[in-house]
């Protein structure tokens, strides 16, 4: 079999869609599985709805998921000579003709068509002219479309996916593949730039499936042999609709600043439309590359699952040491004014050391900060909740005794800290649980976390006693103030 060559094309008239993201990733997974090539061709012959800032954020995402691309990107808004020479060759076959029915002319007969309640379909008025007429008219200034005149019979192409798909021609109008102002459409071009750039294999989403058969129809009029075709299903969302642009998942670009790692959105994506031979679903980026596969591709519709796609980032966090955590979570941790940069290289085993105790729990990278806060600053609020149960009046003295034992400890470690606790609340008879609550408020401030004696272990002797000293005393000034 000769070199696979897949492309992803975006138009650049916004930012990269979660479909986009998507079909690169499942191009580039195939590219790379094979040993291809992964081409990046930017689609913006639309120059209205076109912008630079779109191309490069655009760019700047694939670069972001690892999706690195061995040739290209390719504009077609600079290779319009190029789609002229075909346009040419394609009037001179006879399979398509000029047309100078004017928009007013044709919109008269679709009326017409309303009325009688028929399907609109361009009568042909121009096919039959002569070569001389079409000059007379083309002399006399009257401009033109270029429309392929579709054959009768039917349209066939073999869908990997999908299968033989069938379309009856007399069901397809002459369609346009040029402006009278002389660019070409859509249909034309993507035909034009996937036979000149050696394309073997189109996989782009279904919406794209109509497209096709008006593709296959100038991959015949040109008399050039059409690459195959796999059509990927359309993603879903929770309520089954098409994911629309208002989505919190519709840009792929906004994934980073929402603390996910490409790796995890490479994975997850994925497996939205495909799905291995097994029933894993966690993969690293070079074990995707390994599995991927076209037959695993599948018809049905694919929901996004936002809760799905946060524990798949939860596992490729699981994946990283501490110190590659520490790398992507210390500029959101300044970002938030947690605590200045500096601040944090000067203290950086320690940051790792925070992230090593939060990162079995955490989904998002957002989930550091949030949940890491209190280890670079001390609480100044205590979970409203959690005060109201655990900060009792006879915690005041707890945790002052607690505090000075924790102080005077010869090592401040897990299992000497869990000892002492222990022995405290053996000797008033208490469970360690009226123990253990407060203390992790009056240290963390909140009613959840990590286990607590590693917690205390990392915040370190200082800063636990003073906590916990704090706490006491803003429990006995509650109290004293009722
Ligand atoms: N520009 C098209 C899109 O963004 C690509 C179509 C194709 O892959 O042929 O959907």
């Amino acid at each position: 079999m000769s070199e696979i060559r897949v492309r992803i094309a975006p138009s650049p008239s916004g930012f990269l869609h979660v479909g986009t993201a998507r079909t690169a990733i499942t191009n580039w997974l195939y590219a790379r599985h094979t040993g291809g090539k992964f081409i990046l061709r930017i689609e913006d012959t639309d120059a209205e709805r076109s912008s630079d800032d779109m191309v490069q954020s655009i760019v700047d995402s694939l670069k972001w998921l690892g999706l690195e691309w061995d040739e290209g990107p390719y504009f077609q808004s600079q290779r319009n000579e190029l789609y002229q020479t075909y346009i040419e060759k394609l009037l001179a076959s006879g399979n398509a003709y000029r047309c100078f029915c004017t928009p007013e002319e044709l919109q008269v007969k679709r009326e017409a068509a309303q009325k009688n309640k028929t399907d609109y379909k361009y009568d042909r008025t121009c096919l039959n002219l002569t070569p001389d007429e079409v000059q007379q008219k083309i002399d006399a200034g009257m401009p033109s479309v270029v429309r392929v005149k579709v054959p009768e019979g039917e349209t066939v192409y073999e869908d990997v996916v999908y299968g033989r798909m069938v379309k009856q021609n007399k069901d397809i109008e002459d369609f346009v593949v040029c402006r009278k102002d002389g660019r070409p459409l859509y249909n034309f071009v993507v035909v034009v730039d996937d036979h000149e750039m050696g394309i073997t294999d189109i996989i782009r989403g279904n919406d794209h499936q109509t497209n096709t058969f008006k593709q296959v129809l100038i991959y015949e009029a040109l008399d050039l042999s059409a690459p195959r075709f796999a059509h990927l299903p359309l993603i879903i969302d929770e309520r089954k609709k098409k994911i629309s642009k208002r989505d919190k998942a519709a840009n792929a670009s906004d994934y980073g600043q929402q603390g996910f790692l490409p790796e995890a959105v490479v994975n997850y994506l994925s497996m939205l439309g495909w799905s291995p031979k097994d029933d894993r679903e966690i993969f690293s980026v070079s074990e995707l590359v390994e599995a991927f596969d076209l037959k695993g591709i599948n018809k049905s519709n694919a929901m996004f699952d936002q809760v799905k796609m946060n524990h798949f980032n939860g596992e490729h966090i699981k994946m990283k040491t501490d110190h590659e955590l520490a790398v992507m979570v210390a500029p959101l941790m300044v970002q938030a004014e947690v605590y200045t940069k500096y601040g944090l290289e000067t203290r950086w085993q320690y940051l790792m050391e925070v992230i090593g105790l939060l990162k079995g729990r955490a989904n998002v990278l957002g989930d550091f900060v949030e949940r890491g806060e209190y280890f670079f600053r001390a609480p100044t609020v205590y979970d409203e909740k959690g005060a109201a149960k655990h900060f009792l009046p006879e915690n005041v003295e707890r945790l002052q005794v607690l505090a000075d034992r924790f102080e005077a400890l010869d090592k401040f470690d897990h299992d000497n800290l869990e000892a002492t606790l222990k022995g405290f609340a053996e000797e008033n008879d208490i469970k360690t649980g009226q123990l253990i609550h407060p203390t992790r408020l009056a240290v963390s401030g909140m009613t959840k976390g990590p286990g607590m004696y590693e917690m205390l272990a990392v915040l370190g002797r200082e800063e636990t006693v003073a906590r916990m000293r704090a706490a006491a005393e803003y429990i006995r000034e509650k109290a004293s103030a009722k």
